[in-house]
């Protein structure tokens, strides 16, 4: 018997009832719309990393158990992928552990490191995940809002400085980010970690979009500005880089004491996860360059198709330097309010998107942005644009 007087959810989770993904991708289905919204690619990844995968399974490695940081091949090739990407030197057996998606490991972190009280600084709109995570492990989410400017979502440092508080306990930064697609620049994150040092605080960093960089953004990692590595737990994931977000294999690099505390919540979470993918996942992160940049080259192409549709289509377009992810403003189309939007979207047009709204705390700061992901085959890319355009 459960007494009615109270409600069931939590008080820390019921702000957070169904994601905006159930209902737009519930409405996709019903009106077989093309589903822009939630971002999963329409094709699996290579099939090397596929087939060594089943390899694992048949051959039995990673079919039990397998050890708590992860296994020792993909802790080594996380570790590699930092050397050889960033020049950043991780030692595999106590600076690296493998996580069920990016997804724990940002939980992880947040359980880890907040206490009840302090407050987390996220930059607006945030990951949903976050806003949750922060709530769980009773902490306060203080959100800098990233606005547009000349034709990007831009930080701005002096609202990030005033942000911070004696009550500030860490700074969680997501860059490429999603879903504006900002990479923040050399001197924005120089400053974020100036900051970050003067102030004593931690960083959390989510570099899920980590080869997802186009024209002239560079992803430069935060821990490899000075004074940062011992301060940054940087996360990252297989899921978005090798078209496998099934399989959520994720990770974490960072300095021994911060990932003792990091792991110390993560065995309670899922102790372990994904055994034969990580064995897969350790020859992924070891595949040449040439698939790295084949992979952001099809993106950035699809990109530009999708961008291009979208402006031809009388949408206000914010061109993406990362991720698979493009934000719109529709307000030159003669509406202000997003969510309304998306939910008339797959009736009069055929395609389902995402109101940013729901990324906000600030909601009206997001009303008119609306976001359309790209990493979906060029025939749906090109599908969705005619009909699209259609709206006008
Ligand atoms: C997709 C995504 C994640 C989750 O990654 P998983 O590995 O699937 O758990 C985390 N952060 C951002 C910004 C994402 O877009």
């Amino acid at each position: 018997m459960t007494s009615s007087a109270r409600p069931l959810l939590n008080r820390r989770l019921a702000e957070f009832g169904t994601t905006i993904f159930a209902e737009m991708s519930a409405l996709a289905v019903r009106t077989g719309a093309i589903n822009l919204g939630q971002g999963f690619p329409d094709t699996d990844g290579p099939e090397e990393v596929r087939e060594a995968a089943v390899r694992a399974v048949r051959d039995g490695r990673g079919n039990q158990y397998p050890p708590g940081p992860g296994v020792p091949e993909l802790r080594t090739a996380i570790a590699a992928h930092q050397r050889h990407w960033y020049g950043l030197s991780y030692d595999p057996d106590t600076e690296v552990l493998v996580t069920a998606g990016a997804t724990e490991a940002i939980a992880a972190a947040l359980l880890a490191l907040v206490e009840p009280g302090d407050e987390v600084i996220a930059l607006e709109p945030y990951y949903d995940s976050y806003a949750a995570c922060v709530a769980l492990a009773g902490g306060t989410r203080v959100p800098v809002t990233l606005r547009p400017h000349e034709g990007k979502f831009r930080l701005d440092l002096d609202e990030l400085r005033d942000a911070v508080t004696d009550r500030t306990r860490l700074l969680l930064i997501n860059t490429p980010h999603n879903p504006t697609g900002t990479v923040l620049t050399r001197a924005e994150l120089a400053a974020v970690a100036e900051l970050a040092v003067a102030r004593d605080l931690l960083v959390v960093t989510d570099e899920v979009y980590e080869h997802l960089v186009y024209d002239d953004a560079e992803h430069i990692p935060l821990a490899s500005f000075p004074g940062m590595r011992e301060r940054t737990v940087t996360i990252s994931s297989s899921g978005k880089t090798f078209s496998l977000t099934g399989w959520k294999v994720g990770w974490i690099t960072a300095a021994p004491a911060l990932l003792t505390a990091v792991r110390s919540a993560k065995q309670y979470l899922t102790y372990v996860s994904a055994g034969p993918f990580q064995y897969a996942i350790a020859e992924a992160l070891a595949l040449p360059d040439r698939y790295f940049t084949a992979f952001r080259d099809d993106l950035r192409a699809k990109r530009d198709l999708l961008a291009t549709g979208l402006a031809e289509a009388g949408f206000g377009v914010h061109r993406p330097t990362g991720t698979y992810f493009v934000t719109t403003d529709i307000r030159p189309l003669g509406h202000t309010d997003g969510v309304a939007f998306c939910r008339a979207l797959p009736e009069r047009a055929g395609v389902v998107a995402v109101p940013n709204a729901v990324f906000y705390d600030h909601r009206e700061a997001g009303a008119p942005f609306v976001r359309f992901a790209f990493c979906k085959r060029t025939a749906v890319l090109a599908d969705a644009v005619r009909r699209l355009k259609a709206l006008g």
